[in-house]
């Protein structure tokens, strides 16, 4: 596999806008190519976003079946220019990032969200998703805008929290 490093915050590239993919290449077929062999090679990674290996391009990939609950998921999903088409109800998670492993927290999220983008073929098509897996297509896609957990966070004094133990 080709191993690329995970950035961590506070690297400049996580604060980045990535660019719209324009068309196939073989960068980009390398690019989802890696991301998948490291979201699976990574205990209970359940996305990773482009700007985290540094590719300031608009791509996720998630697999909510890889979270240690069991959750409702569709299995892997590869977004390409993913923009939101709807978003509805409000429930707080806990969440971590890659990019932060030494922190967690508290962040409001939409319960569920629909979204369009690209399949790994290029193809435009609708995602829907509730609940966890909904969360983790935020926290991903939000990576594509330079946008951070701690971000959203409504409070960082208390909704902020460091691991004790991490990966
Ligand atoms: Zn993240």
């Amino acid at each position: 596999m080709a191993h690329r490093p995970i950035l961590r915050y506070p690297a400049p590239e996580l604060r980045q806008r990535c660019e719209l993919v324009l068309g196939g290449s073989e960068l980009l077929s390398t690019l989802i190519q890696d991301l998948l062999e490291m979201m699976d090679a990574l205990p209970g990674c359940v996305g990773l976003a482009a700007p985290q290996v540094g590719a300031l391009l608009r791509v996720v990939v998630v697999d909510a079946s890889r979270y240690r609950k069991k959750v409702e998921n569709q299995g892997r999903m590869v977004l390409i220019n993913p923009v939101q088409q709807n978003a509805s109800g409000q429930k707080v998670f806990r969440e971590g990032c890659l990019s932060l492993p030494d922190l967690t927290g508290n962040v409001p999220r939409a319960t569920s969200v629909e979204y369009l983008a690209l399949d790994e073929r290029l193809e435009s098509r609708p995602i829907r998703a509730s609940g966890f897996e909904a969360v983790v297509l935020q926290h991903e896609i939000d990576h594509l805008d330079g946008v951070l957990f701690i971000d959203r966070v409504v409070c960082a004094k208390t909704d902020l929290f460091r691991r004790q133990n991490y990966l």
